[in-house]
């Protein structure tokens, strides 16, 4: 399946949206574990992708993303903004230097992730959401069941990584918000391929 330059601007135009829907539900998720602004830090983001959505309809896909990287990594702020600014912008390196393979982008924002973050799989982080999407669409496997079992699938986990790694034990029996977050950025995806 091939990520197109439509499917970009509605997938970015939903995740802004729920993004600001969501946006006390991911605040609260941060506040059991962390310092309760995920949600506030993401809108910050989303206010300023909205605008670049809005000045062109027609920019290349790998431009849109690069575009949305350095918003993302300028008004986000925290941890999650350079995660999800190096997420989007490997996207669009992917773009740009190999070819328009959904699953093979989503790898690579994916692999930023893990790069960025110093991060593997089972530390409770937004990774546990890219990883096992990416192999999904890999395997032809992606769909809203297996995506709200992988966020679930992060609910027992000891947070190893971040903020929620203060909380040790502790952290078990909350979600990650940045696990949530990137759940909405994939339900939004998903939204677009049906
Ligand atoms: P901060 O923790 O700085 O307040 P946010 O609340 O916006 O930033 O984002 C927290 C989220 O960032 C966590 O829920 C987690 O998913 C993600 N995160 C934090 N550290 C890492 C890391 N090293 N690797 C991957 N994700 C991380
Ligand atoms: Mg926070
Ligand atoms: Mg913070």
């Amino acid at each position: 399946m091939k990520l197109t330059q439509a499917m970009t601007y509605k997938w970015l135009q939903l995740f802004v949206q729920d993004i600001q829907k969501n946006q006390a539900h991911l605040n609260e998720l941060d506040t059991a574990i962390g310092d309760g602004d995920h949600g506030t830090n993401m809108v910050r983001g989303m206010e300023q992708v909205s605008k670049i959505l809005s000045q062109s309809q027609d920019q290349k896909v790998s431009d849109l993303l690069k575009q949305v990287a350095f918003a993302l990594i300028s008004k986000v702020g925290g941890a999650s903004g350079p995660l999800y600014g190096t997420a989007f912008l490997e996207m669009s390196k992917y773009l740009q230097n190999q070819d328009d393979d959904l699953a093979s982008v989503i790898n690579a924002g994916a692999l930023g992730i893990k790069r960025r973050g110093q991060v593997n799989g089972g530390e409770k982080t937004m990774y546990d959401i890219w990883q096992p999407v990416a192999a999904d669409l890999q395997q032809q496997q992606f769909n809203q069941a297996n995506l709200d079992s992988h966020l679930q699938a992060t609910l027992n986990l000891e947070a190893t990584k971040g903020r929620a790694s203060y909380l040790g034990e502790r952290s078990q029996g909350h979600l990650d918000p940045g696990a949530q977050s990137s759940t909405i950025l994939f339900t939004d995806l998903l939204q677009v391929l049906n």
